[in-house]
């Protein structure tokens, strides 16, 4: 083939592929200021999850939201590990449906600009359907919000009951910084790339360590060199929910649930 013409049918195929999408996630929002101002201030679409009721939670959110960033309501959802007592706002296996709704409101409401809810822990209650179909009518009830589930145990059913209830959502792919040291973080990183690579969409989380933070400032500006493009998070939830909703490709044998 005349190399022109090879090179041009090359460059046709690159530009049919899009690139793969990230997107990413800062949690447990609320507490520092100083932590939460250099989330903002991130390069790049980058989501705010504040929790709510904390002594900067509603300053970091409407920050975040004049920054031009996604703000989540991060929910406290009981773990198998106990000694969440002093976080405020957690809901817990005992909660009643009525005591719920008054906490996701008081929640909600602490947190302004929020698109969406993000679960913070949860362990334990993200197993248990009654709760989380208790959230997900919550979530419904206030329009257009979208839901992450930060899936801190596979045995999760909080992305079911969001799909079936026909909330926008998504699972988390990998947590960035379980181990906060530079090298973990980094290898981390590396697998939401190698993931959005191959499945051409992943979402991370992190917090606000100092880590973190300095490790997501040096290299968030230079994804797009390496053709992987930042998206928010409602871009990612829109893009997967599509990718999901599309039928599997002739001969996967995917397998008929009845
Ligand atoms: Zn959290």
């Amino acid at each position: 083939m005349v190399p022109v013409i090879a090179g041009l049918l090359a460059s046709i195929a690159v530009q049919a592929e899009p690139p793969p999408r990230i997107a990413i996630i800062i949690d447990d929002l609320g507490y520092e200021l100083d932590a939460g101002q250099r989330a903002v201030n991130l390069p790049g679409p980058v989501a705010c999850a504040v929790l709510p009721s904390t002594p900067r939670g509603r300053e970091l959110a409407r920050a975040a939201h004049v920054a031009g960033k996604e703000v989540l309501l991060h929910l406290p959802l009981q773990s198998e590990i106990d000694g969440m007592e002093l976080e405020p706002g957690v809901i817990r296996l005992d909660t009643t449906r009525e005591q719920f709704a008054r906490i996701f409101a008081e929640s909600f409401e602490s947190v302004p600009f929020a698109i969406g809810v993000n679960s913070h822990r949860g362990s334990l209650l993200t197993r248990h359907p009654g709760h989380m179909g208790w959230l997900m009518e919550e979530i419904s009830a206030r329009g257009d919000l979208l839901f992450v589930d930060s899936y801190t145990t596979p045995q999760s059913v909080a992305l079911r009951l969001a799909r079936e209830n026909g909330i926008p959502s998504v699972r988390r792919d990998v947590f960035l910084d379980d181990d906060r040291d530079d090298e973990s973080i980094a290898r981390e990183f590396d697998r939401l790339k190698r993931l959005a690579t191959v499945r051409g969409l992943a979402i991370g989380i992190g917090h606000p360590h100092p880590e973190t933070l300095a490790f997501l400032e040096r290299e968030l500006p230079g994804l797009r060199e390496q053709g992987f493009v930042l998206v928010s998070v409602s871009e990612y939830v829109a893009l997967k929910d599509r990718a999901d909703a599309r039928p599997p490709a002739a001969g996967t044998g995917a397998a008929t649930a009845n």
